[in-house]
């Protein structure tokens, strides 16, 4: 068996010009990065965001995930080849990957086997510059900051809540005091108000908007501080303008793919920029896009979050699970995954009843599951999944996209597009005038199934000081992906837990407040071993080891 990067170099790939054409695009529509990477020109995204959405949107999400990751990325590419097999003119909207992961314990973000997105190593390392110009404009405003005050704090910075970023998971950065004796520290990239907004802003000008309105701290009369009063936004935006156009890459099917932004769902919103996907909705018949870990966080932000500020609406949800990821809910330990266990299945297949159910009563949105196959499952175990997904009138299609392509999901490709085409009435959770807590509470209780939120004494004066600023806003909530609660070691579906808010941060560019439940780090740290002992460079200057 060949090791994803294996599979990735040994693929031929097709200039990124013909890429484009399979979208009706030219070269002059391009800003190539190479033969086969380029970022769609302003021009080209302006000209297509005048003209009118015409794709169906699909949803990939998932069940709680195991430490390994469980296949949304990887099918959501192989569900976009098998649909551009079928007939379906289909493009995949999709993250670009943080390094944290990377060289962390989860590896690459370009899906795996015969699904992925190539040019594999580039995408995972440095891709198109974009993080590190999010990075750039963020300390940016952080320079300025300190700048002000240096000389001389006409606004009198007070209580200064503007942290730094690093593209890199380095907890020894989580709080530092700077040489004025301010206590700051840095948040990984992708939990940053830059990369929301980034993500988030309908054009340049909303972008430029958006990065004036941030609040950057409270100064000593009480009064907000805005990245508007030291005049940042304007410089901002010029370090993020090439950043800002899509990226377009192709799948090793030959499917279009355009990766832009990468917002971790468990920290920040989870999904890629609305400008790709806004462009995307111009360029095919099928959007098909991931929002990140399980659908408690990402589709949850997805949806109050991405589609209530913009206006869109899913047609349909995939539900990605594992039979290894059910039975890990069932109580199975990680190393024992490998063995068929059909009580353990037979239990943890709640988490994904837990899920579906969320979807459909919650937002009315339609539901498929994609039961994404691994070697070891064994056809009780399927079945089992199977008979208990149908019991709730749902269908579901094992899916071999990781080992044949999209060949592999083809039945899953022809249900999607079927549901695609029934109306939906898509409704989100909860309305934009009710109170910060209750939207909190709404979403505890609703998608999580906790008994009731609590806030820390920090939490709650962050409150009492955030007064009128959060009204209308949505939440942003951090916490554990493991687990519907905010206790990673809670599988499955549990019960009477409690969501414990420890602080309360707001994001006024982005649109919303986030709030950091349970143990979550917004600069996340390495594992004991890092994924980065095994990679490498080669003599002919090629990259190895990289998962
Ligand atoms: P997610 O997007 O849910 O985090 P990914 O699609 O990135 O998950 O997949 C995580 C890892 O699992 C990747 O390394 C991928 O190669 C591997 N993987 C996905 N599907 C399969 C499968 N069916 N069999 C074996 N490995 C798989
Ligand atoms: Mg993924």
């Amino acid at each position: 068996m060949l090791s994803d990067i294996e599979i990735a170099q040994a693929a031929t790939l097709a200039p990124i010009a013909a890429v484009a054409g399979k979208l009706g695009l030219s070269a002059d529509d391009l800003h190539a990065h190479g033969h086969y990477m380029a970022k769609l020109t302003q021009a080209t995204v302006n000209r297509l965001h005048a003209q009118p959405a015409r794709a169906k949107l699909i949803l990939v999400t998932a069940i709680n995930p195991t430490p390994a990751g469980e296949g949304k990325t990887t099918t959501t590419i192989g569900l976009t080849d098998a649909l551009n097999q079928a007939g379906y003119a289909a493009l995949a909207c999709l993250r670009e990957p943080s390094l944290g992961p990377v060289f962390g314990m989860k590896g690459g973000a370009t899906g795996g086997g015969y699904a992925q997105v190539v040019p594999m190593e580039n995408i995972n390392l440095h891709f198109t510059g974009d993080f590190h110009a999010i990075t750039a404009a963020n300390n940016l405003l952080a320079a300025l900051i300190d700048n002000h005050i240096y000389h001389g704090n006409a606004l009198a910075f007070d209580q200064v809540s503007w942290r730094r970023c690093m593209d890199m998971n380095d907890r020894a950065l989580r709080r530092l005091t700077l040489e004025n004796h301010t206590h700051t520290g840095f948040d990984i990239t992708v939990a940053s108000e830059v990369m929301a907004i980034f993500c988030l802003a309908t054009d340049l000008a909303d972008l430029t908007r958006r990065l004036g309105r941030i609040q950057i701290a409270v100064s000593t009369h009480g009064q907000p501080i805005y990245a508007s009063d030291l005049q940042a936004e304007g410089a901002m935006t010029a370090l993020l303008k090439e950043a800002f156009q899509p990226n377009l890459v192709q799948t090793l099917g030959g499917s279009p793919a355009l990766l832009h932004g990468g917002p971790f769902a468990n920290i920040a919103h989870g999904c890629n920029s609305l400008v790709a996907t806004q462009t995307a909705m111009r360029l095919a018949d099928y959007v098909v896009t991931e929002a990140g870990f399980g659908a408690d966080l990402g589709a949850e932000k997805f949806l109050d979050i991405k589609c209530r500020q913009s206006g869109l609406r899913p047609d349909v949800a995939v539900i990605v699970a594992t039979v290894r990821a059910l039975k890990y809910h069932g109580g199975v330990e990680v190393a024992d995954l490998n063995a068929e266990n059909l009580s353990a299945l037979a239990s943890g297949v709640a988490n994904l009843e837990k899920h579906i159910t969320n979807l459909q009563s919650h937002f009315g949105l339609p539901v498929v599951v994609a039961l994404n196959h691994f070697t070891a499952d064994t056809a009780a175990e399927v079945a089992l999944v199977q008979a208990a997904v149908e019991a709730l009138g749902v269908r579901l299609h094992v899916c071999r996209h990781w080992a044949e392509g999209g060949a592999g999901a083809l039945a899953l490709a022809h249900t999607v597009a079927m549901q695609a085409q029934q109306a939906a009435a898509v409704k989100l959770l909860y309305a934009d005038d009710l109170p910060l807590v209750d939207k909190l509470t709404t979403i505890a209780q609703a998608m999580y199934g906790a008994s009731q939120v609590t806030l820390s004494a920090l939490a709650q004066t962050q409150l009492s000081q955030m007064g009128e600023a959060s009204r209308g806003l949505a939440v942003c909530v951090a916490k554990t992906q493991y687990s519907l609660s905010c206790d990673a070691k809670l599988r499955n579906v549990p019960k009477q837990h409690v969501l414990h808010v420890r602080e309360l941060r707001l994001s006024r560019g982005a649109g919303f407040v986030v709030a950091i439940c349970g143990d979550i780090m917004t600069m996340p740290g390495l594992p004991k071993q890092p994924a980065s002992a095994r990679i490498g460079v080669d003599a002919d200057g090629r990259i190895t080891g990289l998962s």
